[in-house]
Order: C-alpha cells, then structure tokens, then sequence
C-alpha cells in the first residue's frame, strides 16, 4: 500500500500557485482576492474557512470574510453576494455550505456571478464542465484529479465506482472520471442510497471514491485487491484525545482498507487538503482570466 499524501501533494501545488501568485502582482499590482461568506457559527465551517482564508495568505492571495448570524435573511445574504459580484477587486466568492434552512442554497449558488463561482457549484459551471469546456471545477473533484495527478496516476480504461451522488463531489467526481482526459477516461459506476447490492458494485471498483458522510463505511470486504482507494469522508466525532476536542474520520475503515489498497488517501491529510488547492487553483484562473475573459 501507497499513501496518497495531501500533505506532500498540496504542498507542492502550493509552491507553484505562489510563484504565479507572485507574477501576477508584478504584473497586474493587486493579489488574487478570495471571498468568503459565513452564515452561522458550525465548529466544521468554522474549521473549513479559518483553513481557507489561511491558504490564501499563504500562497500571497488578499482574502476577505463576511461573517452573518443564523437569523440573518436570505434577502440581505443575497444582497451581499450582489453587490460582491460587482466589486471588480474580487476574483472568487464562496458561501460556505450548509447554510440555515431558511436560506435556499439553490438561490444563494445561482445569485453568485459564475465567473467569480470558484467553488463551481454554479449551473453554467456544471454545464459547462459535462461539455469539456473551460470552467470552474468543484473544488473538491477537482482536488481528487490534482492528487492523481501528482502521484502520476493512470487512470484511463479503469472501473471507477463513486459512493454518493451529491451536488457536489459525487456527481462531479463521475462525470469528470468517465471525461475523455487523464485524469479521467475510466468506465463509471455512480453509487447511493437506492443501489442494490452495493458491496458487489464496490467490489468492482479498480478505483473507489467514497462521499457518504459515515463513518468507515467502506470495509476490507468491499474492496478489491490493489483498488486505488479515495476517502473524501470528513465524519468529525468529540474526542478528548486531542486538543481540538475533536477527532476525524473518513468514510473508508483505513485501518482494515490500506492493506488491500495499492493506494489510498488518509483522514484527515488527504482529500481536504486537496480541496482547498482546487479552490486556490480556481481562484488564480479567476485573476488571470484564464476560464472567463
Ligand atoms: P451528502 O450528504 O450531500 O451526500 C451523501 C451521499 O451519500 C448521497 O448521495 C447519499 O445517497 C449517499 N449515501 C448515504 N448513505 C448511503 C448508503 N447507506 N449507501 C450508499 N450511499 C449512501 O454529502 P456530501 O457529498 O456533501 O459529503 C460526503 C462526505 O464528504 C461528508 O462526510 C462530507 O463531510 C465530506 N466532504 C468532504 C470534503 C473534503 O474536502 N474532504 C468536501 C465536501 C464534503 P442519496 O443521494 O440516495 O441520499
């Protein structure tokens, strides 16, 4: 077994998005500029963009935070993301999900002007990513492609079964691994809830992409021999261990998993990491006017 390290993997995209970063200061005098919104006060969300908005100093990127109450109204967030849209001196904006259930997400994802849509949820940048145009990848699949690709993973002509179907990675992550690239070029098997004999679908997975949101739910019984495993579980439990009061798990039982795997992505130091890089990635592209002019 192969560890797919976030660690190593994102560190070093990082270096490279510095030294873009860096040109293009010199070049245009402003920094990349990520925005984002925070609805709420969830310890993960709170997690999540404490971590992004670090990575943007990091990489020489000018990041900005709006932070609301729960009660704020879905009129005003929407307000904001607004008059975000039309500040020139932003390149990304992101609302950080899950958002109050008086909030609709589809209208907050739908507001967001698509050429600043860095987290790529928007419908065009959907769209347009099934037609294999330029686009704003979902920061997490596109995270998962970026990881592959730094451990020169070939992934064409293999059978890659996905676990969940959300809006966000699972679906993305199926339709960018069956894209005719590499990363990519693989047979497809989309997986959720309603599948029948899911242990035997997963079974057949030559690469397995678990997105469930439980913990170690993929087990050594589903997995076949020498599969490339990727967990993008973040399941987050109470733990007096650490100093957080936290502790992390994936949706893969690494433990029993790893040693049938001939690749596999740890908990946490894998898949996270990774999405944060897709969204600095995203966000140079926005500054460069690489994917919209
Ligand atoms: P969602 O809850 O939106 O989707 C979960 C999916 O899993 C659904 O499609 C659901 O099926 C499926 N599912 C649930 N139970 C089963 C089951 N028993 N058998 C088969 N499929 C099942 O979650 P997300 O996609 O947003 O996130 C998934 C996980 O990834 C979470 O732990 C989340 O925290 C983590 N995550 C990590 C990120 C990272 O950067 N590492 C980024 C985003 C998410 P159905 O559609 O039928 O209900």
């Amino acid at each position: 077994m192969q560890l797919l390290d976030g660690k190593f993997a994102s560190e070093k995209i990082k270096t490279e998005i510095a030294a873009e970063a860096a040109a293009f200061l010199t070049q245009s005098g402003r920094k990349p500029h990520l925005v984002a919104i925070l609805v709420g006060n969830d310890g993960g969300s709170e997690t999540y963009v404490a971590s992004k908005m670090k990575n943007c100093e990091k990489v020489g990127f000018k990041s900005s935070l709006f932070r609301y109450d729960n009660s704020v109204t879905e009129a005003e967030l929407l307000a904001k993301i607004e008059e975000i849209n039309k500040d020139t001196d932003v390149d990304g904006l992101i609302v950080q999900l899950p958002l109050p259930k008086h909030i609709d997400p589809e209208k907050v994802t739908e507001t967001i002007d698509y050429r600043k849509d860095v987290d790529g949820f928007h419908p065009v940048n959907l769209g347009r990513m099934m037609r294999n145009l330029p686009c704003f990848i979902p920061a997490t699949p596109y995270g998962i492609l970026l990881m592959l690709q730094a451990y020169n993973i070939d992934t064409t002509g293999k059978h890659c079964v996905v676990v969940g179907r959300s809006n966000i990675v699972g679906s993305p992550m199926s339709i960018l691994m069956a894209r005719n690239a590499n990363p990519g070029n693989c047979t497809v098997t989309l997986t959720h809830s309603k599948t029948h004999n899911l242990k035997e679908m997963v079974l057949q997975g030559d690469i397995v992409v678990a997105a469930i949101g439980r913990k170690n739910f993929v087990t050594a019984d589903m997995v076949k021999p020498g599969a490339i495993i990727i967990d993008v579980g973040i399941n987050r439990e109470t733990s007096t261990e650490t100093k957080s009061g936290y502790k992390l798990f994936g949706d893969v039982d690494f433990e029993n998993v790893a040693p049938k795997a001939s690749w596999i992505t740890p908990v946490p130091g894998g898949v996270g990491l990774m999405t944060i890089v897709g969204l600095l990635k995203n966000t140079l592209a926005s500054a460069k006017g690489e994917i919209y002019s």
